[in-house]
C-alpha cells in the first residue's frame, strides 16, 4: 500500500534530521502563520563562553568565578556550563554547593562554602545592562553584589537563513522572546533580521506573547524557561543538542539534528502533504 501523505511527510522530515511526534503534528506544522523564536540556544549555538568577569569593589576575579562556578555547577542551564568551564580553565577550585535552587528565567542560589551565593539575571537588581551585547549575570554574595559576569554566544550559522526562509511561509512577522536583556536581544535581532524584538521575559511572559496574536504560531525554543511557551504554541518546536529534557519532551517536533534552517523545510513537506491529502 502507498503511505498516507502525511506519514511519508513524517519519514522526509526524519531525513531532514527533524522527529515530529504525530501526524495531527504534521499537519499543523503547515498551519503556522506566525514564529516566536528564543534567543539562547534556538537562534545562538547554545554553547556560550564567561568572556568576562568584573569583581565589585572589596572581591577578587577568582573568588567571584569560583563561587558562581560552585552555585552553578548543579545547573544544566548553558551559562552555568560556561561559568563552571571558564572556572576549570582557570584551575580556580570550585567549592561545594548545598541548598541548590533553580528559578527558569532568572537564574540559581545555592549555599556555597557556607555562604548565600545567587546567580542570576541583572533584571530588576538595578544593576547596569552591560553596553557590549553580551549576556550579564550578577554574582551576589550573603545579599551583595559580588561581580558580574559577561558572557558571549555565537550565532548559529544558518540562523539569518532560517528566519528569513520561515518568514516566507508566513503571514506575521517573527518575534524573538528571550530572557536575556534588551541590548543583547537587538544585537542579535538585528543579525538574523527580526524587527519585533521581546526581552526580559520570564517564562510566563512568553506564553503571554505567543497567545496575543490570532494566527496559529510557532514557537521555536531549548530551555526550561521555553517549556510553557511551547506547551502553549500551536506547533512546539524544540532544538534538540542544547535543548533541555523538559523543552524536548514538551515540544511537539524535535530539530534532532540541531539545524533551525530544516523548520521551514519541515514546514513546506507539511504542506504539500496537506495539499494531497485534501
Ligand atoms: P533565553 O530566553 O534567552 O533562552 P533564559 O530565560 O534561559 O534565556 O535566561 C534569561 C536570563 O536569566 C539569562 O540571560 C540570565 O541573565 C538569567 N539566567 C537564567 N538561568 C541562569 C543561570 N543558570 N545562571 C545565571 N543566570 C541565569
Ligand atoms: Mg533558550
Amino acid at each position: 500500500a502507498t503511505m498516507p501523505p502525511l506519514l511519508s511527510a513524517i519519514a522526509n522530515a526524519g531525513r531532514h534530521g527533524v522527529l515530529v511526534k504525530s501526524a495531527v503534528v504534521m499537519e499543523r506544522l503547515g498551519q503556522t502563520e506566525r514564529v516566536a523564536l528564543d534567543k539562547t540556544g534556538t537562534l545562538t549555538e547554545g554553547a556560550p563562553r564567561v568572556v568576562s568577569v568584573e569583581p565589585a569593589a572589596g572581591h577578587a576575579a577568582d573568588e567571584v568565578l569560583a563561587l558562581a562556578a560552585g552555585a552553578e555547577r548543579l545547573s544544566e542551564h548553558p551559562l552555568a556550563r560556561a561559568v563552571v568551564a571558564a572556572a576549570q580553565e582557570k584551575n580556580v577550585t570550585i567549592p561545594a554547593a548545598e541548598d541548590f535552587q533553580s528559578t527558569p528565567g532568572h537564574g540559581v542560589s545555592a549555599t556555597v562554602g557556607g555562604r548565600e551565593v545567587a546567580v542570576a539575571s541583572p533584571r530588576g537588581t538595578g544593576a547596569a545592562e552591560p553596553d557590549t551585547g553580551h549576556t550579564a549575570v550578577v554574582v551576589t554574595v550573603d545579599g551583595e553584589v559580588a561581580g558580574v559576569i559577561g558572557i558571549a554566544d555565537r550565532l548559529r550559522p544558518d540562523a539569518a537563513a532560517a528566519v528569513s526562509a520561515l518568514r516566507e511561509l508566513t503571514s506575521a512577522e517573527p518575534v524573538l522572546l528571550t530572557g536575556d536583556n534588551e541590548r543583547t536581544a537587538a544585537k542579535v535581532a538585528a543579525e538574523v533580521g527580526i524587527a519585533d524584538v521581546r526581552a526580559g521575559l520570564l517564562p510566563a511572559d512568553k506564553v503571554t506573547a505567543v497567545r496575543e496574536a490570532a494566527q496559529p504560531t510557532m514557537v521555536i525554543g531549548d530551555g526550561v524557561n521555553d517549556a510553557p511557551a511551547l506547551a502553549a504554541a500551536h506547533c512546539g518546536v524544540a532544538m534538540g543538542r542544547a535543548g533541555s529534557d523538559l523543552a524536548l519532551q514538551t515540544a511537539d517536533v524535535v530539530v534532532v539534528r540541531d539545524e533551525l534552517a530544516a523548520v521551514p523545510k519541515v514546514v513546506g513537506l507539511s504542506r504539500r502533504a496537506r495539499r494531497l491529502v485534501q
